[in-house]
């Protein structure tokens, strides 16, 4: 991937694409193949999005390659060659690469350039949009394509700017970052934290771990990929992404319909030890009520909670690692390769910063509220991202009236099936807020989302329609059907980013559609069948 400013030969497009990560090299691809003018604008310096800034040691996907993937083009599946069930950072962004060159994809993106600014011109019917290079665009269509785990959320402790250390966020890895031999602490143990520990454990001269949380963490059970299972799936592939499309979690892994209540214990456990063995995600559905019913997803909780037991040596440090306070599922689960074993290594320790909170940093390092110093020569933040709105809000969009998305979502964000929200005229949020997205396997839900919008914009084509966007009616009425779905599951009853509780100030409102990626994809196919119900075409709107 050249990462040369390719420079912006066109100022008027038919659809401005803002990030060029899965979602936003799809919806290029796609569009243009339909005869629309398409220009991507990417921060980045290459493609890949996610997997082209998290490059922290053992940064891995925790979806199976071969069901984290595109699925659009047969060729492209049957080609590219996965290596692991679970491939890692590099083979992610190897494969973004690959998909670039192959759809010739990199002339139409410009690398190395935010977008700032987006004002909806009500006059013109477009989209004025500025960058941080001083560019200005017009594009009649606005897709977001800005990841919904993006946003970095970064802490800034008391006494930052005399640490004489280095800080890094795992979101925004830089590949120069020493670790050898030095005294290193992580902040955070969440997907990110748990990942990276282990890896730095493995260089560093003493690692200091400090959790305000602990995490259920489920075992990856990672492997290369045998050559007779590649070609097996290759042959079903179609039948395959099409069971994905319609289940429950995109994904094949099938949920155990039986409930965990209606088994005796010797017979829960053997399916327990069944889904620990096979790994990863599949282990929540184990039982048909593990994330609905609080005494099912009590007896899941309680099985990881004792193989944490078994990991680890230190009792004491082992019941700081075993999870409090939520349900299991409820914050995003794990997944791990030998995350709590690390605790057993001599030079690595455990700091519970729930107990003594972190009160700043020092010269030399992290000071808790128990005035215990900890000499630290790189701090790595696993802190996380202001998930599913904060790469949409930290752009001033402004629709309608100047009213811009961040006023508009102050109160929560409400969109209509996640993919527009009303007073932002022919603005699109892929995997926006109020989409299953997060809940699922991403790269299935960004398919969905572009193939959808891609339909829309040849509707409005042959219409002659000059705008799109979603009543409030509907939008207040698809918020409603998220929250009921939220609240038939365990999920809300946690603090976890899925509310928006780590970031200072977010309103806590259940974000992603948790009624299931079959049901959603249906939900919007039945929009479409009814002639797009509840979005309006043209400027003849009363919006908020
Ligand atoms: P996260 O799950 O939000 O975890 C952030 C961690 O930082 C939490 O443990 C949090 O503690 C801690 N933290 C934040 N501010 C802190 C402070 N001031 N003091 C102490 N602790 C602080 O973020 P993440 O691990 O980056 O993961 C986010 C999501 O990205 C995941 O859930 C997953 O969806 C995705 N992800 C996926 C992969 C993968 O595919 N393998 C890898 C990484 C991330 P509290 O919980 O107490 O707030």
């Amino acid at each position: 991937m050249g990462d040369e400013a390719r420079g912006l030969s066109e100022d008027v497009v038919d659809v401005l694409v803002v990030g060029a990560g899965f979602g936003g090299m799809y919806a290029l691809h796609k569009l243009r193949g339909l005869g629309f003018s398409v220009r991507v604008l990417e921060r980045g310096h290459g493609v890949g999005g996610t997997w082209y800034w998290n490059r922290y040691p053992g940064a891995r996907c925790d979806i199976e390659s071969l069901e984290y993937s595109y699925s659009f083009s047969a060729e492209l599946q049957q080609d590219w060659e996965w290596t692991q069930r679970y491939p890692t950072q590099p083979e992610m962004r190897a494969y973004a690469e690959h998909v670039a060159d192959r759809f010739d994809l990199c002339p139409h993106i410009t690398f190395g350039v935010a977008v700032t600014t987006a004002a909806y011109d009500e006059d013109g019917g477009c989209w004025r949009v500025g960058t941080d290079a001083g560019d200005l665009i017009t594009a009649r269509f606005l897709v977001l394509a800005t990841g919904v785990l993006s946003a970095a959320s970064v802490p800034q402790f008391p006494g930052q700017e005399r640490f004489r250390g280095r800080i890094v966020h795992t979101g925004s890895w830089p590949e120069d970052t020493e670790v050898d031999g030095l005294r290193v602490g992580v902040v955070g143990t969440g997907s990110s934290g748990i990942q990276v520990v282990p890896h730095l454990a493995e260089r560093a001269g003493h690692l200091s771990v400090f959790q305000r949380t602990a995490n259920y963490s489920i075992s990856a059970a990672n492997q290369p990929l045998a050559p007779a299972y590649l070609r097996d799936v290759k042959a079903r592939y179609p039948e395959l992404r099409e069971q994905a499309r319609r289940s429950f979690t995109g994904s094949t892994v099938p949920i155990n319909r039986q409930s965990a209540l209606a088994v005796d214990e010797e017979e829960r456990n053997r399916r327990f030890e069944e889904r620990w063995a096979l790994g990863g995600f599949a282990f929540l559905g184990s039982f048909d009520d593990v994330t609905r019913d609080p005494e099912a997803n009590r007896l899941a909780a309680r099985f990881v909670e004792d193989k944490i037991r078994a990991a680890v040596d230190d009792p004491a440090t082992a019941e700081l690692l075993v999870p409090a306070g939520h349900p299991i599922g409820s914050r995003r689960i794990c997944v791990d390769t030998g995350y709590h074993a690390t605790f057993n290594l001599p030079h690595v320790r455990l700091v519970d910063v729930r107990r003594a909170p972190i009160t700043g940093l020092t010269e030399a390092g992290l000071r808790t509220a128990d005035g215990e110093e900890h000499p630290l020569h790189l701090l790595v933040l696993a802190t996380g991202f202001d998930a599913m709105t904060g790469s949409f809000v930290r752009i001033d969009v402004r629709g309608r009236g100047g009213v811009t998305l961040r006023e508009k979502w102050a109160d929560g964000a409400r969109t209509y099936l996640g993919l527009q929200t009303a007073g932002f005229p022919n603005l699109f949020t892929l995997t926006g807020p109020g989409s299953p997205a997060v809940l699922c396997n991403m790269f299935l839900a960004l398919e969905q989302h572009v193939d959808w919008v891609a339909d829309l914009l040849v509707e409005m084509r042959e219409r002659g329609a000059r705008t799109v966007e979603p009543t409030v009616d509907a939008e207040q009425d698809w918020s409603g059907q998220v929250a009921r779905a939220a609240e038939r599951t365990l999920y809300p009853q946690a603090d976890s980013w899925y509310v928006g509780a780590n970031v200072p100030g977010k309103p806590r409102v259940f974000l992603p559609y948790a009624g299931g990626v079959g049901k959603y994809r249906r939900i919007c196919e039945q929009v479409v069948a009814d002639g797009y119900r509840a979005f309006v075409f043209d400027a003849d709107l009363t919006v908020v």
